[in-house]
């Protein structure tokens, strides 16, 4: 997936504004923010969206989710924030690495559904 435009920010091939990074899992400022902060939680690993992954990733999955929280408060989404997933055409997915939107920091968001 050397082509993959995530891939090429984990390899560093693309800048980005770095928020976290272990071993395993990258988040960075997204590029066209919803909100005052908007980032991006991926793991390094190329997986191309929620649909495709398998119960192996099960803990990584989980480790995504796990580390949203101190980002966010440490950006400064202190009263909130909002994670979405996009998956697939229906779900209105554009880059196909699997990533968590986590958008917060301003006013509340308007309710989805
Ligand atoms: P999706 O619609 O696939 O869930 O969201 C993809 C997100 O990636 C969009 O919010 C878009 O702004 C963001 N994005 C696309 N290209 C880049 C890029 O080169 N750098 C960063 N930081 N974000 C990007
Ligand atoms: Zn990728």
């Amino acid at each position: 997936m050397s082509d993959c435009l995530f891939c090429r920010i984990v390899r560093g091939e693309i800048p980005s504004q770095k928020v976290y990074e272990d071993e395993d899992i990258l988040a960075f400022r997204d590029i066209r923010p919803l909100a005052p902060v908007h980032f991006l939680v991926i793991p390094k690993k190329h997986i191309e969206s929620l649909a495709t992954s398998t119960e192996d990733d099960a803990a990584l999955l989980g480790r995504l989710l796990a580390v949203v929280p101190k980002i966010a408060r440490e950006l400064g989404a202190v009263d909130g924030f909002r994670t979405i997933i996009n998956t697939g055409r229906v779900g209105g997915q554009e880059v196909y690495h699997l990533h968590i939107h986590v958008i917060g920091g301003g006013d509340p968001l308007p309710a989805m559904l």
